[in-house]
């Protein structure tokens, strides 16, 4: 049994705060009845839970840590019928779906849930959760370069917080080099246009890390599930 406003909020209408305004408004209504009291205690199994008359989700919740290879959108579904992240998805009951996004072309971890409340609180940039991205890039970048990607960069919609980068390794006879910049934010093709900027475009981008959580031991294209210990570290 948990309190309404939690299995609310954890089921993706809304945060807890919004959710407890629902409930006060007398949008939310318990087995047929509104309810305005916030104390109240439902079993999610069994309660019928409706938010402005349509009922709310209360499936069990499934997280899992995705290798998604270059070539797949971070979607469920795409009009143009190419690969999406959904199609290797499809043996899990629930409705999972990605916790922020990689692009087309990009490599490396995603997670999926179906946890909405997780999933706001890691997309929020007020939580800084720390996204790790190894970049191969054209050129061999100075280190003033470098210091413009880790004091932050201008882009058109506007200045990138700071970020650590470092030389991973510099390839001299393929005019590459590999940086890994750990960011916290989630602009579009962030990383990309950061090293655009500062004239080394992205040749490969993989995300590495989520948090705590590596693709380690994970092959391309493949997903596991989260274990107990590291989805009660995420919360
Ligand atoms: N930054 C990018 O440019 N692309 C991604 O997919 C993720 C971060």
């Amino acid at each position: 049994m948990d309190r309404l406003q939690k299995v609310m909020a954890r089921a993706g209408v809304a945060s807890r705060r919004r959710s407890e305004e629902l409930i006060r408004a007398g949008k939310v209504r318990l087995n047929g009845k509104v309810v305005t009291e916030l104390g109240i205690r439902v079993d999610p199994s069994l309660d019928r839970i409706e938010v402005e008359g349509r009922p709310i989700s209360t499936e069990t919740r499934r997280y899992f840590l995705f290798h998604k290879p270059t070539g797949v959108i971070t979607s469920m579904s795409d009009p143009r019928r190419r690969r999406v992240v959904a199609d290797y998805f499809r043996q899990v009951p629930e409705r999972v779906y990605p916790v922020g996004r990689l692009d087309y072309d990009t490599e490396g971890l995603l997670l999926l849930t179906n946890d909405g409340e997780l999933a706001n609180r890691l997309a929020h940039p007020r939580f800084e959760v720390e996204k790790v991205y190894r970049a191969t890039v054209k050129g061999d970048p100075s280190r003033e370069a470098l210091k413009r990607l880790s004091e932050g960069v201008h882009l058109e919609d506007g200045w990138t917080a700071p970020a650590r980068v470092r030389r991973i390794t510099s390839r001299k006879e393929e005019k590459e080099t590999v940086l890994e910049l750990v960011i916290h934010e989630g602009k579009n093709r962030q990383v990309r246009r950061m090293c655009e900027t500062v004239g080394h475009p992205v040749k490969k981008l993989v995300r590495t890390r989520l948090a705590f959580l590596t693709l380690d031991g994970l092959p391309k294209g493949k997903y596991r599930p989260l274990t107990d210990g590291e989805i009660t570290q995420l919360k």
